[in-house]
């Protein structure tokens, strides 16, 4: 198993990114297509925002690397 960053939460998302338009690390457009960077999870209130987010690869620039 592939060690992934988790998301930020989703509050700290654009629109794009918690809609899976864009990366969520970089906020690059994912139209030709993102991988699965996990689940961004968190709440306003009673609301639960949990979503399934997009980045736009290991090539990402944004993404943070294992320390
Ligand atoms: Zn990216």
């Amino acid at each position: 198993m592939t060690w992934q960053p988790e998301p930020p939460p989703p509050t700290e998302l654009t629109y794009g990114q918690y809609s899976g338009w864009n990366c969520v690390w970089c906020n690059a457009s994912l139209k030709d297509g993102g991988a699965s960077a996990g689940v961004s999870r968190g709440d306003v209130g009673a609301c639960n925002l949990d979503t399934q987010v997009y980045d736009c690869g290991p090539r990402c620039p944004e993404r943070p690397s294992r320390h």
